[in-house]
């Protein structure tokens, strides 16, 4: 008989063998056990090294195992301690092992979560986890859910579905006849929008300079009494959890008065809206129920892993028509067709592991999970407040902390120092027109210890810069 030398032989043998696959999960547990230990960001030698992937492409195909060896070997220690206890870059967010695992489990079924033939488990999943997200956080009974990347993308889907609706109401089918010469929309939002939300602004062609700002307060909350007069040709952008300091809009002054006027309120809530999940901090979230669109992620304070971010719309027409021109509103068959609620058609069905986490956390764990942070970020807090050269700047209603030194120059050199002595690691970020440190509490992982050790670390950072 010949040897069968074809890459398709080859690639059968290698699926069936799974010698690649137990390689990778060892790998993998290997990574895991050694997370809490490791430096927080890779060491220069490390980055060096990261030049290893800097070949030429290749002529011919290779040997798998190699290419795994290689990927752990120098990629592994390129990667950031993202889901040990002391990485407090960003506003990211830890993982939870189950929903890890679920993702594992389901990367060898490799879905494509378009329609309900493609996948009938992720739709079977994303119609399940829809519902108890809506009753979870006490969102309006007819809200519906799509599963994206992110909270970028959930805001975008927003705007579109707002800009579709209002347009509709004024007989202007903006998918259809563009926005060139379309009525006017227009768009509130406070000063301290998030960049994505400027980004969605745009993308969806409304134009940055046309926003009308709102002035906010110390803590970047919208001054209710600046917000102009609404109408139903408005979108109000608001935010539950402030990128710099956590604050949350006051959605029990704003909400049912702006709905009320007729405006579409769209709530950013990327790693704040759990908020409304738990008992203990659902008075950041109070009225929150009257808007109409709200963007979250599961990927930053829920700790589900990379990319997940969710779309919430009460208005399931404009968010279907927007975003599937050729979708039959409403398919014919009782099944859900989760490319309906998303801007992409192939789409990993990352509602696995949502799904996994949800029901392993059950409401008592989110309610547990949420607090943990706050604890932990008013620990950071009063144990900074507590040295002498850094002051806390914000409230920590939640699980941002925001600290600066003496001078913007001295705020930088630590920051700098901190980041180089890899104990743990935190941002920069301006406020107010100064140069600030930015904590953010995301990871389920973070304990007691890793904040005193984290808060060792600014001590040391600033002595080493005095000296
Ligand atoms: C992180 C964040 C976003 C963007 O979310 P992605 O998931 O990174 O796209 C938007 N708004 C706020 C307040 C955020 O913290």
């Amino acid at each position: 008989m010949n040897e069968d030398n074809s890459l398709q032989h080859k690639m059968f043998l290698e699926l069936k063998d799974a010698e690649l696959f137990r390689k990778a999960e060892s790998f993998g547990i290997e990574y895991l056990g050694s997370i809490f230990d490791r430096n927080v960001y890779p060491s220069k030698s490390d980055l060096h090294d990261l030049s290893i992937f800097e070949e030429d492409f290749p002529e011919n195909s290779g040997d798998p195992l190699e290419t795994l060896n290689l990927l752990n070997r120098y990629g592994a220690p390129g990667t950031t301690a993202q889901i040990g206890g002391r990485y407090f870059g960003f506003v990211h967010g830890g993982v939870i092992p189950v929903g890890l695992a679920a993702k594992n489990l389901a990367t060898f079924w490799d879905q494509n979560a378009t329609v309900y033939q493609s996948s009938p488990i992720s739709s079977k999943l994303e119609t399940v986890v829809q519902k108890w997200l809506v009753q979870l956080l006490a969102l309006p009974n007819e809200t519906v859910a799509g599963f994206v990347s992110g909270t970028s993308t959930a805001n975008f889907c927003a705007l579109a579905a707002a800009r579709y609706r209002i347009l509709k109401n004024l007989n202007w089918d903006v998918t259809k006849k563009g926005l060139f010469n379309a009525p006017k929309v227009r768009i509130v939002a406070g000063r301290q929008v998030h960049s994505s939300m400027l980004q969605a602004i745009s993308l969806a062609g409304f134009g940055i300079d046309t926003i009308e700002f709102v002035e906010v307060d110390d803590q970047g909350r919208i001054l209710v009494d600046k917000i102009p007069k609404l109408d139903h040709t408005t979108i109000l952008s608001l935010q539950a959890g402030n990128v710099n300091t956590g604050a949350f809009d006051n959605f029990a002054s704003i909400c049912k008065k702006a709905k009320e006027q007729g405006a579409w309120v769209h709530i950013d809530g990327a790693f704040g809206l759990w908020a409304g999940a738990t008992q203990h901090f659902n008075h950041l979230t109070t009225g929150y129920e009257y808007a109409s669109s709200w963007a979250v992620d599961a990927h930053k304070t829920l700790n589900s892993p990379y990319d997940s971010g969710i779309i919430f719309c009460t208005d399931e027409e404009a968010l279907i028509s927007t975003l599937h021109i050729n979708a039959a509103y409403l398919p014919n068959d009782n099944e859900r067709n989760g490319m309906y609620y998303v801007p992409e058609m192939s789409r990993r069905s990352r509602v696995i592991e949502l799904w996994a986490i949800l029901r392993y956390l059950g409401r008592t764990g989110i309610e547990e999970l949420i607090h943990n942070l706050h604890k932990r970020a008013v620990q950071f807090a009063e144990l900074l407040n507590s040295e002498k050269g850094f002051l806390v700047l914000n409230q920590v209603v939640y699980n941002q902390v925001l600290v600066q030194c003496d001078t913007d120059s001295l705020t930088d050199k630590v920051l700098k120092e901190i980041q180089e002595m890899r104990e743990c690691w935190v941002g920069g970020s301006s406020w107010k027109g100064r140069k600030v440190i930015r904590i953010s509490i995301c990871s389920w992982a973070t304990t007691e210890e890793d904040v005193k050790r984290s808060v060792d670390s600014f001590r040391k950072a600033l002595k080493n810069i005095k000296n």
